[in-house]
């Protein structure tokens, strides 16, 4: 499979078309972004780890139930996946007090909740992605009350699977953000990205971030942790 046009260019991948209509490929890149654009800069080797980390994970999650729109990894970095319309949600699901929850609510990063918790925000980036709950989606016809009731059913099993595997690994999954899109066929699936750019990882032991944390807070050795995620997760 082929590139033939770019037709988009994201802050961390490009996606191109293919001589399939209903398949693109997107390229992971190095470029990293946070606080809404703001900050900018390479992390060298994220979209390698970040490209093969996704399609890893979503592979394990068509078995478990979860439908993606991975079709086929291409290259280091490219990767081929149906074509779908993008909801404009960003999913959050927290099993850990951290990041706007903690800054939101007040309260210290790593209180561990009972049930985990789910929260949307519209993905609208002249907007800054503003917190929305499910009516509003509704109401703004981003969703239907059916779509909202599958996309949270997916969301939740991504967590159940992610969380076991992830412990496995030694690494708690603190929260992390989904996308969902719908196909030609109308069918939801999960697309975007599962990543240490899109998740928060903590060593299990030792509570040392393992994630795009390390870059937004200049905490120091950035690739090395992306390396590290590699490596338990993919074992490379
Ligand atoms: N997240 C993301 N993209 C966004 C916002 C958040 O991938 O535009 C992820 C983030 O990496 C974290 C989770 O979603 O794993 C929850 O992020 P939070 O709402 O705490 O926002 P942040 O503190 O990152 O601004």
């Amino acid at each position: 499979m082929k590139k033939l046009e770019q037709l988009y260019e994201g802050k961390a991948k490009k996606v191109y078309s293919t001589e399939d209509p209903n398949v693109v490929i997107v390229s992971y890149k190095d470029d990293a972004t946070a606080f809404d654009g703001l900050k900018k800069g390479t992390i060298t080797g994220k979209g390698a780890i970040n490209n093969q980390m996704t399609n890893f994970l979503m592979q394990q999650l068509e078995k478990v139930g979860v439908p993606t729109h991975y079709v086929q990894e291409l290259s280091d970095r490219d990767t081929a996946v149906k074509k779908v319309s993008i909801i404009p949600l960003e999913v959050i699901i927290r099993n850990v007090s951290a990041g706007s929850f903690a800054k939101r609510f007040g309260v210290e990063e790593g209180i561990v909740f009972d049930a985990p918790t789910i929260e949307f925000s519209y993905k609208n980036d002249d907007l800054h992605d503003p917190l929305m709950n499910a009516y509003h989606a509704v109401a703004l016809k981003l969703a239907t009350w059916d779509e909202i009731d599958t996309i949270k059913k997916y969301a939740f099993a991504v967590n159940d699977f992610l969380k076991k595997t992830l412990l496995e690994c030694g690494v708690t999954l603190v929260d992390f953000k989904l996308e969902f899109g719908k196909t030609a066929d109308n069918t939801i699936v999960l697309a975007d990205e599962i990543s240490p750019d899109t998740c928060r990882f903590w060593d299990s032991k030792t509570g040392e971030k393992l994630d795009k944390d390390r870059f937004r807070r200049d905490l120091g050795n950035v690739e090395g942790a992306y390396q590290e995620m590699s490596r338990r997760l993919l074992g490379k």
